[in-house]
């Protein structure tokens, strides 16, 4: 995580993905260049679910979310706090070698939305 709190992905160098992990080749071309990308500590849930039987040291019900942050990487990462539904817009923040996610608050302003899917974002005002 960078001291402004934004998410660090890559952008390859020579076909120009953004991608996560950032310690590994692109994706797209196995690439080993890349330079780092700053996007917004938020994104849109594609999907959340509790394992219960989670990889070993996790406890059960152990819940986890891939969501889409902006340039269109998308991590898979712990859930803090209720179940976040489709579509949910919430905050994304590294913690070592994980990423966790909890729901964004209400007040965000509108605007600095991450292009995330297609999706409308839920928190958008009805016009
Ligand atoms: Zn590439």
């Amino acid at each position: 995580m960078t001291a402004d709190g934004s998410l660090e992905v890559r952008r390859c160098e020579t076909c120009q993905s953004r991608y996560l992990p950032t310690d590994g080749p692109c994706p797209q071309c196995g690439g080993l260049a890349s330079l780092p990308l700053a996007v917004p500590p938020r994104g849109s849930v594609l999907a959340a679910t509790e394992l219960q039987y989670p990889a070993a040291g996790w406890t059960a019900p152990h819940p986890i979310a891939l969501v889409e942050v902006a340039e269109g990487v998308r991590l898979l990462g712990i859930v803090e706090g209720p179940l976040p539904a489709t579509g949910e817009l919430v905050e994304v923040r590294r913690d070592g070698e994980v990423y966790r996610v909890r729901a964004a608050p209400r007040e965000r302003g509108e605007g600095d939305s991450p292009k995330a899917g297609s999706a409308a974002p839920s928190f958008e005002p009805p016009r």
